[in-house]
This record gives C-alpha cells, structure tokens and sequence, in this order.
C-alpha cells in the first residue's frame, strides 16, 4: 500500500537533516490519504537515513496502525488533529528546526519582519501554549492556537506546519525558519524590527494565491 508516498516520506526525512530542520530522530512527517481516511507516518525513534520505505507506518485517525510493524512516531495524535481540523491539508511537517524553536521558548509569535510570513496563510504566526509532547493536549493546543493558520509554533518544542502536498508542506516549514531566523536576528541588534502591518500582510497573503505554478496554501 502506498509505495509512492512511503518513499516521498523517506525522502524528505533526509532533507529535514541535510536542510538542517531538525536533527537526530527529532521531527515527523506524514501524508493523509482522505479518501480512505489513512495517514501515513514517519516511525518513531529511527534515524531519517536508516528509514526504509516499509518502516512508515500506515494509520487511522483514532490512533489506529493499519499496516506497519514498527511504532508510530509518538507525534502522531498531533498529525492526526491537523486532518480532523484543516480539511485541504494533505500533509504534515513536525520539526525542531533552531529559530522556530528559540522564539517558541520565548513565548513568542513569528511576527511579519518578513514578508513570507504570509504563506502561512496569516499575518502572524501564533505560538501555542506549552503541553507535554506526544500528548492530545498538545495536539488540542496546536489546534487551538492554529485558527486559520497553515502553521503553528509549539512552546519549548518546535514548530508544525501543513501543505496540500508534503512538497508544500515541507516548502512552508523551510520558510517559517527562515522567517523565525530574521526575526531573531533582527531582535538581537540594538534596534527594534520593523513589523509590516496587518493590511499589507493581508495584501501579500493575496498575491501569494496566484504566484508560483501551484497554489501551495493548504
Ligand atoms: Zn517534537
């Protein structure tokens, strides 16, 4: 079952490390099939290198494994609440990625210093409040925080991010470290960052409907 996606998912497993997104075994990656109402997901504690093709785990949304002998990653009610929540998304990108997650240690938003902030889809994008990880009040707190947001910070962990495709998807989660790295930068100098206000965000979040080959907002 599933050939394609598996191999999608090893694959974009090892950019995560050679991006620099994440590293060691931290992060997961998943890809929803609606019709059948099945995720697919990275498993839990092997290396992205070491990850085979059969080693993806194949689940319902209620927790289920429908194929796959090894664990699912422990992330996977957090995958799970993205689906039941953002009808379009198709596929999730959980990473530990180092500016996300110094601003969600702050408590912090990734505010619009940059203008592709928006293609989260907002003009701002929230941090949700600290939860244990592996936990549904995580995932309800992601969730919550999320709104209409493509992409979320979690408190003193990392960042989500969903796409219509683990290419957009994964596309987003590299630009929302992007954006959390300027922002911190930014906040490190003497000077105050210049946000861009909300109705010039909301211009952009326009302009990206149209822009590229693909509509990439989930
Ligand atoms: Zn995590």
């Amino acid at each position: 079952m599933y050939e394609k996606e598996k191999i999608e998912i090893v694959e974009y497993g090892k950019k995560l490390i050679t991006d620099r997104l994440t590293t060691g075994t931290s992060g997961n990656i998943s890809i929803y099939d609606p019709e059948k109402k099945l995720m697919l997901i990275s498993p839990s504690g092997i290396g992205y290198f070491d990850t085979k093709p059969e080693d993806i785990v194949v689940m319902d949304l209620d927790g289920n494994v429908v194929e796959g002998d090894k664990k699912p990653s422990s992330e996977h009610g957090l995958h799970a609440a993205m689906y039941k929540s953002k009808p379009k998304a198709r596929a999730t990108v959980h990473t530990h990625s180092m500016y996300c997650t110094v601003l969600s240690v702050l408590g912090e938003p990734i505010r619009a210093a940059h203008y592709v902030v928006a293609d989260a889809g907002v003009t701002c994008v929230p941090c949700a409040k600290y939860e244990t990880y592996g936990t549904m009040e995580l995932a309800n707190a992601a969730v919550k925080a999320m709104g209409e947001s493509d992409a979320v910070l979690l408190a003193n962990h990392g960042m989500v991010a969903v796409g219509k495709s683990l290419k957009s998807a994964y596309g987003l989660a590299a630009g929302m470290e992007y954006c959390a790295e300027v922002y911190y930068r930014a906040l490190c100098t003497n000077k105050t960052p210049n946000i861009l206000s909300d109705d010039e965000m909301r211009k952009v979040i326009e302009k990206f409907k149209g822009y590229g080959q693909v509509k990439t907002k989930a």
